[in-house]
């Protein structure tokens, strides 16, 4: 099994349409194409096996709750967990954050403290506020440099108040990945509960939850080739058993009465109301067709395509790059002096050339790097040399009418 770019890329029937026959799309940290077999799963749900989970007990609706529990199980395969109890599924990353803090941060004092990175998505900063305000938490972040953490430094910022670090597995806005084996290290000895939010890298490696040895990790389907409306949660047994819910309503209790409640066990109990069961079908065949790639071939190829993604655009004049080649999931993201990145990202789609343009929900970290804007263009394993090269291209061609547009101003010919 050798990873093959066309062989890949044939799976995608967006690519095959004939309004996208040119399209480069390297908006994949966004989110990512779907193969033929997760746009399949999903209507074969529908046609075929549609039904409520866990509460009928009809032909049908075993039939579903089966699906949902086989996913779970390959999920649990995929993150590397002890046992499929510790996986919940979630409507993505935001939802598997929000439940951590909703759920972890009811158990706290005033006075404790969360730690967090300034590299966070807003899904990781945004819900800790939130809680840090209602429980009177205090939030403290790991030192950066413009931005990026220094993750050798996490214990500087630990105390005896410290109850939980959250941190991003890597960037969605340069990139760059995260140390987990020095903040694994710096919390090897210490009773705090470890977060990872890996909505960036499970896209691009086999994700091994205990070998990362954090307490928690969330990630989103649409991130690896799957659909949107499902994520996936771990969470240790020991710490998922001992946790309040963070929804109430039905599939997630054992005995209901007028004023109290037992809840199921896990991890249903953290399941309320109905999933969304045909995203969950899909997210199955994504599962199952990643399972059959050669994962390492995978990423090698998407690395040769980001350093030559880099290296081409390292030879523009005046571009600043704010990300670098190596240790990168994937990502370039960039800003030139003399134009707004907007200007260009607009250039560029009507060049059919989609990326994405703005402060990617990470606006502490872009401010820190100095900017409000930057352009960033994602791989993904179904993009080729030539979708870098036509982006390459189309990006110093933007430029050229630039100078072309200074001059006629200036009136130089
Ligand atoms: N964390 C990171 C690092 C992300 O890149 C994203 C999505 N951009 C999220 C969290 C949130 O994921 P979702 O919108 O799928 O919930």
């Amino acid at each position: 099994m050798s990873f093959s770019v066309e062989q890949f890329k044939q799976q995608f029937p967006l690519f095959a349409q004939s309004e996208n026959r040119e399209l480069v799309y390297l908006d994949n940290a966004a989110t990512t194409q779907k193969p033929e077999c997760v746009i399949d799963a999903i209507a074969d749900f529908y046609r075929h096996s549609n039904a409520n989970t866990h509460r009928s007990s009809h032909r049908l609706a075993r039939r579903a709750t089966d699906m949902v529990e086989q996913v779970r199980a390959r999920a649990a395969v995929f993150l590397g967990t002890a046992s499929p109890k510790e996986v919940v599924f979630t409507r993505g990353a935001t939802e598997g954050l929000n439940l951590l803090a909703y759920s972890l941060c009811s158990q706290l004092q005033p006075g404790d403290q969360v730690v967090l990175t300034t590299a966070e998505h807003h899904a990781n900063l945004v819900p800790w506020q939130m809680m840090a305000e209602r429980y009177q938490l205090e939030l403290r972040y790991v030192p950066d440099t413009r931005g990026v953490p220094q993750f050798d430094r996490l214990t500087e910022v630990i105390t005896a108040r410290t109850r939980i670090v959250s941190t991003t597995a890597g960037s969605n806005a340069l990139g760059f990945r995260s140390d987990l084996k020095a903040v694994r290290a710096a919390l090897a000895d210490k009773n705090i509960h470890w977060i990872v939010d890996g909505a960036q890298l499970a896209a691009h490696e086999r994700v091994g939850v205990q070998d990362i040895g954090c307490d928690f990790f969330v990630c989103s389907a649409h991130k690896f080739y799957g659909p949107t409306g499902v994520g996936l949660l771990y969470g240790r047994e020991r710490l998922l058993r001992a946790m309040p819910p963070w929804q109430g309503g039905g599939e997630m209790i054992a005995d209901v009465d007028l004023y109290s409640s037992h809840f199921a066990d896990l991890p249903h109990k953290f399941e309320a109301g109905t999933s969304s069961l045909a995203a969950i079908a899909g997210l199955g065949a994504c599962l199952e067709f990643l399972g059959q790639q050669d994962r390492a071939g995978m990423a090698r190829h998407e690395q040769q395509l980001l350093h030559y993604l880099h290296d081409r655009l390292e030879q523009i004049p005046e571009l600043n790059l704010l990300s670098a080649a190596e240790n990168n999931l994937g990502i370039v993201a960039f800003t030139h002096p003399r134009c707004a990145a907007i200007d260009l990202m607009q250039w560029l789609d009507a060049r059919d050339i989609a990326v994405r343009v703005g402060h990617h929900c990470a606006q502490p970290l872009v401010r820190a790097s100095g900017h409000s804007a930057t352009l960033r263009a994602s791989v993904a394993a179904y993009n080729t040399r030539l979708d870098v090269e036509k982006f390459v291209a189309a990006v110093a061609d933007f430029f050229a009418h630039l100078d072309d547009d200074v001059e006629a101003q200036s009136g130089v010919h």
